[in-house]
Parts: structure tokens; sequence; C-alpha cells
């Protein structure tokens, strides 16, 4: 068999990755000088690699109803000229999505839109996950709420709406006591944008502003730089922030000394681009690259990255080991990424023209191959095949994170403990499985001195197991539907049906 066939036969590069969480985006125009659904669309386009499945944008022109177009794909697909002329208005919410709650399907596509009998209508987008959502749900349940999706965004979006409070702020602070894991929210209502970040900060959320005096709100802030807004700080983890004609408004909800800033964030969600804390992406998985190659020194030839997210890493790599850095895989841009719709059946096909060697650059050598994670440890062995097949003459796996024991339950899709390598094998029986020469992790404690924060700065869970609120273990990303069917999907469907009904009375839905 050679290396190719052996690499189309048992790459799963999909499976083996985790998956991002979600990117939200929120602007406001006090001058209404922009088309904010343009602005939007461009924000999330940015913000594509966070979420592939759905994409959607919600719009505010001070009016009685908001205006809502959401769609399953790309943002790019999402979205044509006549969409972005009808989302009109002053603010916008944007919202792209990859299910860590709840299934790939329409009626889970944000933002989500919910009605409060006083304050009209709210639109939300979400990133992260919500732990407590099946009980939440239960509890809104008995009070008389119902669901016409299955993620746990709306389950915020109804436990909000049910909180006493005379405005949006102290319902969403008062939802926010209630509320255990992950969340980085915009808001929209009929005349202000609202931000909202978790008090442990599990999620990034960042603060623009344009130079018309317009504010914009991101998951990152490489999609600030793309719509020409100036990163002007980080919401800290509990604070909400509400702007509207009267301008900015802060309140904090009293956060804990315990900060859970996701570190695979640093590792390899957020773009290189990308300034979290204060740090550049960029200079941090370089710094991790560094500290790789002093934990891990390899005899060797040249170093390469698995392209693209592990380049800083590797860079990082070579300069500290004094070794030439190379590309000796190149990876195919366009093909497409296959979790556009991620069941199995898809999941397995597609993947295989992703990656070629350059056997001009790898014949003979002697290579580090720097990635940034091992999920499964699906992918890893067709690559190191790869390379062999393409002339390697030995082949040192390098990874710039430690080793994944534990899933994720704050909004990263994982794998079941069962299925994660690193819980199931010793480093050894894992470089045996790869097919390597040798396999090195960068350990915790270089982890958390590449990103430099203080102790309790992060969350560090799926590597050691402290997770910073109670998670019901092994809790699936289709727990809360399961729950659902389990109660009587059909009622919640009728009453689903009843909703959109409902919705429409206060929410344009385009298309
Ligand atoms: S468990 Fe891992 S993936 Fe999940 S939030 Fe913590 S560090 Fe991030």
């Amino acid at each position: 068999m050679s290396g190719q066939d052996f690499y189309n036969s048992h790459r799963s590069d999909d499976q083996d990755r985790l998956h991002e969480e979600c990117g939200v985006f929120g602007l406001y125009d006090p001058r209404r000088e922009f088309e904010v659904a343009r602005v939007t669309f461009f924000g999330l386009y940015a913000l594509q690699h966070r979420g592939q499945e759905s994409a959607g944008i919600a719009t505010a022109d001070g009016g009685p109803r908001l205006r809502v177009r959401t769609s399953m794909g790309l943002v790019a697909h999402a979205f044509d000229e006549s969409d972005l002329a009808a989302l009109s208005g002053h603010i916008a919410i944007g919202h792209t999505r990859y299910s860590t709650s709840g299934s790939s399907i329409k009626s889970n596509a944000q933002p989500i839109v919910v009605n409060d009998p006083n304050l009209g209508p709210l639109a939300i987008a979400h990133n992260g996950n919500v732990v407590n959502a099946a009980y939440l749900s239960e509890e809104l349940g008995e009070h008389g709420y119902s669901f016409s999706c299955t993620s746990d965004s709306e389950v915020i979006a109804k436990l909000i709406v049910s909180m006493p409070g005379r405005n949006w702020t102290e319902k969403i602070r008062a939802a926010m006591g209630r509320i255990s894991g992950a969340y980085a929210l915009v808001l929209l209502t009929p005349t202000a944008l609202y931000a909202v970040r978790d008090p442990l900060g599990v999620r990034p959320l960042c603060i623009g502003r344009f130079d018309n005096g317009g504010w914009a709100f991101s998951s990152e802030s490489c999609a600030l730089q793309t719509v020409g807004a100036k990163i002007e700080r980080e919401l800290e983890p509990g604070e909400i922030v509400c702007v509207d004609a009267d301008g900015e408004h802060r309140t904090l909800y009293p956060a804990g000394e315990r900060k859970a800033l996701c570190s695979f964030e640093y590792i390899y969600f957020a773009r290189p681009d990308s300034v979290i804390n204060g740090l550049s992406l960029y200079m941090v998985r370089t710094e991790m690259g560094r500290q790789l190659a002093r934990e891990h020194p390899a005899e060797a030839d040249i170093v390469i990255p698995v392209p693209d997210t592990a380049w800083p890493a590797a860079i990082g790599y070579a300069q500290e080991a004094g070794l030439p850095f190379a590309e000796g895989l190149i990876k195919n841009r366009y093909i497409g990424r296959t979790f556009i719709q991620p069941d199995q059946r898809l999941r397995s096909q597609g993947v295989a023209l992703k990656f070629n060697p350059l056997p001009e650059v790898l014949r003979g050598k002697r290579v580090v191959m720097v990635d940034d994670s091992i999920v499964r440890g699906t992918t890893t062995p067709p690559l190191v095949a790869l390379l062999r097949a393409a002339g390697a003459k030995e082949v040192h796996v390098r990874i710039h994170s430690p080793g994944m024991i534990n899933p994720c339950y704050l909004g990263v899709d994982t794998a079941r403990r069962d299925e994660l390598i690193a819980a199931n094998m010793s480093v050894a029986e894992i470089c045996k499985h790869i097919g390597a020469d040798s396999l090195g992790y960068l350990s915790i404690e270089g982890l958390r001195q590449s990103i430099g924060l203080p102790e309790r700065s992060n969350c560090f869970a799926c590597f050691n197991g402290d997770y910073p609120v109670p998670v019901q273990l092994e809790m699936s990303k289709l727990n809360l539907e399961a729950r659902r069917r389990h109660l009587g999907a059909e009622a919640i469907d009728v009453v689903g049906e009843r909703e959109k009904e409902e919705a429409e009375g206060l929410a344009l839905a385009l298309r």
C-alpha cells in the first residue's frame, strides 16, 4: 500500500480535531452611517473558523420588530444582497455556529428571538455551553415556558425572560445567578445592544470602537480589525455592557477569583492574529513551540508544521532548537471543511485530499512534525505514514498542548473519555500507534508558562480534570435534546410551531 493509499484509507481528519464553539458579533451605529447587516456579515466572515454549520444576523431600527435571517452553512452562502438590504436598522447582532449543544438543524441556528410581555422582543446569539441547561429547561417547562429548538441558547433566552426585573439589564443579571457554565452573549432589543460574559470568562468577548463613535463586539479581535474598528478592551468576566441612545452602560455581576478562559483558545481555536487578554495568539503559540523544544528536543534535520494551526509553534520550536523550519505538508485550503454537516457518513468523506507531502523537502531527512493536539489519534498515523512515504528517514511528533484526558463540557466538541487516545494509552503506546520515532507533548506547566497568566486564570480541565464548574460527567451535546424527547417531543414540536407563529409577530423572519 502506498503512503497515499494508506493515508486515504485511514484519514479522518475532521473527527480528530477539536471543534470550535461559535462566533458572536454585535454592532451599534448611533449615527446610522453604516449598513449594519453588511458590516456584521464581514465580522462573521472573520469569525468563520469558530463555526461553519449555520449563520444568522438580526437587526433593529428602533421600531417594535426585529429582523432576522438565519441559514445553514457558511457565512458566504447564508446571505445574499437582498437579505442584507432587508436587514435594515442601526443595531445588529450575528452568529456563526458549531453545535456544542443540540443538533445541526436550522431551528437551532441563531440568533434566537424570544418575547417578553412587558419589554418586547429579544434576540440572542451565544457562544459557550450551559452545563445545567437540562435542569433549567425542565424548571422553565414547569412554569409554562416551552421551547422551539433544542439548544441551550434558547434556555438562556427564556430564562432571562422569566426573571424578575424592570429592564433587560436587571433580568440578565438575575439570570446570570442561575446559569452554570460558559456563555459569551450578544443580545438585541429594538433599541439597544447588550454584550455579556460569564463570571468565569470561559469564552472571549471584546469591545471595539469605530471612528464615528459606534460600538462593535466580537468573540475575537480579528473581526474588529476586519470591519475597521479599534479594539478597546475585553469584557471582564461577569460584565454586562448595554449600548443604547444614551451611550454605554456597564454592570458587573460579582465574579469570584477563579477565572477560566479556555486554554484551547490560545492553543488552536482563536485566529493567530487575534489578541486575548492583551496577548497576541501568534506570539503565545510561538512560545509554546519554544517551550516544547526545551521539554522535548529531537535529533533532527528540519521542523515542519501540520498546517495551518501549528505554524507559529513549529517556528518557535525551530528557533529554540536551532533547526531549519520548512514546509513538508501542503494543505488544500479550498477543499472545504467537512463538518458543515457533521454526521458520521459525511465526516468520513472528502478529507483524503487535504494534505500533500513535499518529497523534495522530506527525502532522507529526520523530521520534527509539530501539531496542536491529538484527540482520538486517527489523524496522526496517516500523516506520519505520508511523511515516510515521501522519503522522511525519521518522524518525531511534537504536540504543543498536553495530552487530552478529559472531555470538555464548556462549549467545545471534544470526544467521550473512552475515545480520547491520551486517556487510554501511555505516551509510549501512542507513539507506537501513530508510527512515530518519538512523541512529546507540551506539559501543563509549560503551557501555563507560555500563556503567562496568573495561576487559576485559565481552564485546563481537558488536561487535568479541574473543571471550573461542577459538570455532569459524560454529558452529551445532544443531552438537552434527548431529555426533551424523553419528556414528549410531540408536545414540544406543536408548541414550537405555535411559538414560531407568535415570534413572527415580534420578529420578521426573512425567507
Ligand atoms: S475543558 Fe478544555 S476545551 Fe473545555 S473550556 Fe476547559 S480548556 Fe477549553
